[in-house]
């Protein structure tokens, strides 16, 4: 596992084009960038300035054009598809702006799905569902399907869930855009104390100023270049 001298991921050179009619769409432009273990990073920056593309590269749902990759010491570009799904798996939890939980599926299966991934026994499965679902305080509907359950109810679910495995980070892609203030807050205090008191690695993109300042760091991307790189005071620790 790393130490804190080591980045936890190591990006350089990065560049993502896509091909479209038009023509190479250059999307990342050159990133290059160090997160250490324990940091809160807001990354901010107008639509289009690419950073969900950076946001699913680190994830590795994505892969770039060029440029390297490296999370824990991993040369992303030399893992297999098979290592690399386990990578993504056991080391990085993932919460997205539109929830995206399976409404089919109880709570509770939703928050256990990655460890079913995992192959972890059914008994332990549902104690950690169970336990992440009280976490989030939500324990009283572990039967419930997602839609009985408000938008700000979801989204403490895909967090549960995101957690599930343990992850050392925690990849946000605009968790709080579809929320209202106060339940955005909210959220943004429960991964304020993950990342306090379990010192999970917290990537977080938003385009709002008061829940940027949730984040000790803060990343603005222009037009798929880090333009600013700035320590932020935190206010969200009261
Ligand atoms: P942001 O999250 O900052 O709004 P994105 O990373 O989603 O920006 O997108 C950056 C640019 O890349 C946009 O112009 C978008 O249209 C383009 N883009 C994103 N995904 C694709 C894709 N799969 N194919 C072609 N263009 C894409
Ligand atoms: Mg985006």
């Amino acid at each position: 596992m790393s130490t804190g001298a080591h980045p936890l991921i190591r990006v350089e050179a990065l560049h993502k084009q896509y091909e479209t009619d038009a023509g190479p769409q250059p999307v990342l432009r050159g990133v290059d960038l160090d997160i250490y273990p324990g940091e809160f990073i807001a990354v901010m920056g107008a639509s289009g300035s690419g950073k969900s593309t950076f946001m699913n590269i680190l994830g590795c749902l994505d892969m770039p054009t060029s440029g390297r990759y490296t999370l824990d010491g991993n040369d992303i570009s030399r893992l297999s598809r098979d290592e690399l799904a386990r990578l993504r798996n056991r080391f990085i939890g993932f919460v997205f702006q539109g929830f995206n939980l399976l409404p089919r599926a109880t709570l509770l299966d939703n928050v256990a799905l990655p460890m079913l991934y995992a192959a972890r026994p059914a008994h332990e499965r549902n104690a950690r569902a169970q336990e992440l679902l009280k976490r989030v305080g939500l324990e009283r509907y572990g039967n419930y399907l997602p839609s009985r359950i408000s938008g700000g109810q979801q989204q403490r679910v895909a967090i549960a869930r995101a957690l599930a495995n343990r992850p050392e980070l925690l990849l946000a892609d605009e968790p709080t855009g579809n929320l209202d203030t106060i339940t955005s807050h909210g959220i943004m205090e429960l991964i304020s104390t993950l990342n306090r008191e379990e010192g999970t690695t917290v990537v977080l993109v938003t385009h709002e100023n008061d829940i940027a300042h949730f984040a000790r760091r803060m990343i603005r991307f222009v037009d798929g270049r880090v333009e600013e790189d700035r320590v932020m005071e935190v206010i969200g620790d009261a």
